[in-house]
């Protein structure tokens, strides 16, 4: 799955390419793809039609194209990347990707068009309602993510001791806080030297603003080397391959030398996934 990181560089490609364009006609090439939009491919393609793209927005890992000239748009086209979904800009006349599913041509003459390109079809696009805060209504209960200026770092800490949880369960819960995955959540832990399974009720006020800190600076890092390398046309995220080369301290690096100690690097299962961890720099939490 891409990361938030990905999906703004995805988000900032959009908004270069895409804003501000009218949907000239848009076409379906796979069912799959639209299957979020009950009423269907024709449904979709027609209910887009002669709408101008707003200023592309996100949050956490969900990015949105509202539909509409006004500031706070009825509809916003929901763009679901799954685990192999691509956004292109490409050239007209260029050749059609083997896995396109979604093409969206626009009324003027810039010679480009918008494709949806999924291999696997886990992802597809979809049109929602938005909230009053201009979020599709799918999403609403998402909370904001920690790049978000309004992300609000006081409430973060008393909502994470109120929760009977533990930090990385915390980190991972998108009602709390959205965009961080599991990557990014052991760099951040790894960094703070926190133990996956340290109780959220333990976090010290301190602790949690260093956390936060720790994990803007992985999305950061990550921001800045993706953004070196767009400047073309081609917009893309493929969530397999990686779209950052990325330089990482824990996750995949079991039975490797601790870069701040030299202990070895520890795997554990958890929650169907793993956790990389450093047994001297982040020491288990005392049983209870
Ligand atoms: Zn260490």
């Amino acid at each position: 799955m891409p990361e938030l990181p990905e999906v703004e560089v995805v988000r900032r490609g959009l908004e270069a390419w895409v804003s501000g364009r009218t949907v000239a006609d848009v076409q379906v090439l796979h069912p799959r793809a639209v299957r979020r939009h009950p009423a269907g491919g024709v449904d979709f393609a027609a209910r887009l039609t002669g709408h101008r793209v707003g200023s592309v927005q996100r949050r956490g890992k969900y990015l949105w194209l509202p539909l509409g000239d006004s500031a706070a748009p009825g509809c916003s086209v929901l763009a679901h990347l799954g685990m192999s979904g691509q956004l292109l800009v490409q050239p007209t006349d260029t050749a059609d990707e083997r896995h396109l599913r979604i093409r969206v041509g626009f009324t003027d003459d810039l010679g480009t068009e918008l494709r949806f390109v999924d291999q696997r079809t886990f992802g597809g696009l979809s049109l929602h309602e938005n909230t009053p805060d201009g979020l599709p209504d799918v999403i609403a209960h998402i909370a904001r993510d920690p790049l978000d200026p309004k992300f609000d770092d006081a409430a973060f800490h008393t909502a994470l001791r109120r929760r009977r949880t533990t930090v990385k369960r915390a980190l991972l819960d998108q009602s709390l806080i959205s965009g961080v995955g599991n990557i990014y959540a052991d760099e951040a832990l790894w960094r703070t030297k926190l133990h996956y399974e340290r109780p959220t009720a333990t976090l010290t006020r301190p602790k949690t603003t260093e956390l936060l800190g720790h994990i803007r600076d992985v999305m950061n890092d990550a921001l800045a080397v993706g953004g070196t390398s767009f400047d073309s046309l081609y917009v893309n995220v493929n969530g397999e391959s990686g779209y950052f080369e990325r330089s990482l301290d824990a996750y995949g690096r079991e039975d490797e030398p601790c870069r701040r100690c030299g202990t070895p690097m520890r795997r554990r299962p958890w929650m169907n996934r793993s956790s990389y961890y450093c047994p001297r720099c982040q020491r288990p939490p005392r049983p209870q």
